[in-house]
């Protein structure tokens, strides 16, 4: 459903990507692992063309080209993306920032987008905040909205860039039991993620990456449990 081949991308001189080869399945959930700048960010970023890459490169999103021009608003409409950092509006309600993008981008009427907003807050488990400002809720409340809000264009592909690395500890546990239900229901899920509990537990497929490259992938109970390249073992005893 995502399909990556050679993909290549440099910062000036630096390489960040060095060729990456990757299929990944309708609804397969892939967890990316590796140390800082192995080029994790880069990778999923390249999905949807927050970062351009090389010519020779390509990346299929549900068979659609990855390329500038028009298609792109296509693929862009099919990925949605959560950050580290939630980037709500703050001077809008909870429910508001859900109803943002559906109103803009698809022109739903006022009621059909609050009540979707509505729906997606009680799935992430916070519809009694939907009339506070963002700005006034948790770390973790505002990463469940950022999954709300992300949700609301009812994207077949989720890509998520380290989640939960910016909260506070006691609140890893609530956005990952939310992404956890997501992995769930069929939406294909990427996720950069230093949980290696979650990726144990959740990931159909962890891939190692250092340098640019995917150095080992396979299921957690070999990825994780299991691993064959030295370079997955040394990151592993580093951070386990
Ligand atoms: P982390 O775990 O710290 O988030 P990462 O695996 O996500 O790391 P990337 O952010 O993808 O790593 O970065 C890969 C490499 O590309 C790093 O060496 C980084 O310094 C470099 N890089 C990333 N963005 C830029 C940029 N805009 N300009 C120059 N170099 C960059
Ligand atoms: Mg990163």
């Amino acid at each position: 459903f995502v399909s990556i081949r050679n993909l290549r991308k440099s910062y000036g001189t630096f390489e960040a990507l060095k060729g990456i080869d990757l299929e990944i399945e309708k609804g397969e959930v892939v967890c990316v692992v590796g140390p800082s700048g192995s080029g994790k960010s880069t990778l999923i970023r390249c999905i949807n063309r927050l970062e351009s890459f090389s010519d020779d490169s390509e990346i299929r999103v549900d068979d659609i080209p990855v390329r500038p021009g028009r298609a792109l608003a296509k693929v862009r409409a099919e990925v949605g993306m959560v950050f580290q950092s939630f980037n709500l509006f703050p001077h809008l309600t909870v429910r508001e920032n859900v109803m943002l993008a559906p109103r803009r981008v698809r022109g739903t009427s006022r009621a059909d987008a609050a009540a979707q907003a509505d729906r997606l807050l009680a799935r992430v488990g916070i519809a009694e905040q939907a009339d506070k400002y963002a700005a006034h809720l948790s770390g973790g409340q505002q990463q469940r909205v950022a999954i709300a809000r992300a949700l609301a264009m009812e994207p077949q592909v989720m890509l998520f860039d380290e989640p939960t690395s910016a909260l506070d500890p006691e609140m890893v546990g609530e956005v990952l039991d939310v992404m956890r239900s997501l992995a769930g229901t069929g939406v294909t899920m990427v996720v950069v993620t230093h949980e290696m509990g979650f990726a144990s537990q959740v990931a159909d497929r962890v891939i190692f990456m250092d340098a640019g490259e995917i150095i080992e992938t396979g299921p957690p109970s070999q990825v994780l449990s299991n691993p064959r390249e030295p370079r997955t073992r040394n990151f592993l005893s580093a951070v386990l």
